[in-house]
């Protein structure tokens, strides 16, 4: 590839597929729009699978040190109360790739820049595409940045999220479906009795938490929020507490710490059900620009991480480029739509809102809650 790849998007999906490129002696440029490039929002969990990426992008000891390590992939559920159902137990792969990771979304991506520098990529901050021409294949595909310059490429990549730029370029405008889901989210210091991820499920809403670092914690929420209502930011602290004020246990301190509105995110959970094709000619779709999920399997990172690994490897010593990107979304399209798919089961399943039919829930999962896991994990164990 005479004129190498740009990468529309510096997120979790452009950043490894740039990672990946470059490992593999692949010209690269990252354009992201973002000026200081410092990921908004709390933590996030890497279960086996986005790890397993990880350390093909020769990051994982990083990870490991930056973030927490479950000891064992244990997960605990409560009902609000702080009452046991069951506790199951996530797959690690082999001996050296952990079961979960949870870590700060800023020391994933400070992991990834990192990873980025030692490699060489040729990083663009605070840009954007303003035009793009990718009509005569035997050209390379021109692009016009927000600042006047402009970049010839061989391959064009769109990783810039859920409200792909790139997407409307390749197919028109496709309005992300809105779940009826809202997601309260909030860190604390932790306390030195909880060293394992921690869900409360109530009766409408549940509520998780999950260490990040050795003295931090990560608390996520879940609300139905029909009609998408908007929140000001300034009332974000107050309604996390209130819709969640039910809950005892472990959470009940951690809520009563919530007292200003910057120590809350708040987000309407969107999905993206983009039909293949995920490419036109020379240009491709990766990560939540392809297939956002909602968060209930914390799955999203990780399919964006085997994406950009796959892509990566497909890549490698093609000539006929927009063939591979054909193949790439037929590999990929399958296995993301299982989670998006088990992701909105997992979020049904956690906001039953009569409380006869919790208790049925709470004890259908002390039977089968490790079952679930074994049959989802089987599938992820599965090749790329
Ligand atoms: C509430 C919530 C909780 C979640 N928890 C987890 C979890 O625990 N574990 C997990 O694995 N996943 C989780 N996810 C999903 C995960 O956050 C996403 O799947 C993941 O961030 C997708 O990465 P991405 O790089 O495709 O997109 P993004 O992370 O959205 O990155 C896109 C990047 O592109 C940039 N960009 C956008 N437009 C342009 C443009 N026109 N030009 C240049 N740059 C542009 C953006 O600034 C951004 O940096 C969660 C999601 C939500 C909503």
């Amino acid at each position: 590839m005479k004129n190498g790849v740009v990468i529309v998007g510096g997120g979790i999906a452009g950043s490894a597929l740039s990672i990946a490129l470059a490992r593999r002696g692949i010209k690269t440029t990252l354009i992201e729009r973002e000026a200081r490039w410092t990921p908004l929002s709390s933590g996030l969990f890497i279960y086996c699978n986005g790890l397993q990426a990880l350390d093909r992008l020769g990051v994982l000891d990083d990870i490991r040190q930056s973030g927490w390590v479950s000891p064992d992939g244990g997960n605990l559920y409560l009902t609000a109360d702080g009452e046991k159902i069951t506790r199951t137990i996530y797959p690690q792969i082999g001996d050296t790739i952990p079961a979960i990771v949870g870590m700060r979304r800023v020391e994933l991506h400070r992991v990834l820049a990192s990873a980025l520098e030692r490699q060489g990529v040729t990083v663009r901050l605070g840009v954007t595409v303003t035009a793009i021409d990718d009509k005569d294949p035997a050209r390379p595909v021109s692009l016009t940045l927000s600042d006047g310059s402009t970049l010839t490429c061989d391959l064009l990549v769109g990783a810039d999220g859920i409200r792909s730029q790139i997407r409307t370029h390749l197919f028109g405008a496709l309005e992300p479906t809105y779940t009826g889901f809202g997601v309260w989210r909030s860190t604390h210091k932790k306390p030195a009795s909880i060293d394992e991820k921690i869900m409360l499920m109530g009766v409408g809403t549940r509520l998780g938490i999950m260490p990040i670092s050795r003295d931090e914690l990560y608390m996520f929420g879940t609300t139905r929020e029909p009609g998408k209502p908007y929140y000001p930011r300034d009332t974000w602290a107050k309604e996390m507490r209130a819709k969640f004020a039910a809950f005892k246990g472990p959470t009940e301190a951690l809520l009563a710490e919530i007292t200003q509105p910057e120590q809350v995110f708040y987000t309407s959970v969107e999905e993206v059900h983009l039909p293949l094709p995920w490419s036109r000619g020379r240009v491709v779709l990766i990560g939540d620009a392809a297939h956002s999920s909602s968060p209930f399997m914390g799955q999203g990172g990780a399919m964006a991480l085997e994406d950009a690994v796959l892509l990566a490897e497909m890549l490698d010593g093609a000539t006929d480029i927009p063939a591979v990107l054909t193949a790439f979304g037929t590999r990929r399209f399958e296995r993301c739509k299982f989670v998006q798919d088990a992701s909105r089961r997992v979020g049904e399943a956690g906001a039953i809102e009569d409380a006869e039919a919790t208790i049925h829930r709470n004890k259908r999962m002390q039977a089968s809650a490790q079952q679930d896991v074994d049959t989802f994990y089987a599938r992820i164990a599965e090749p790329i």
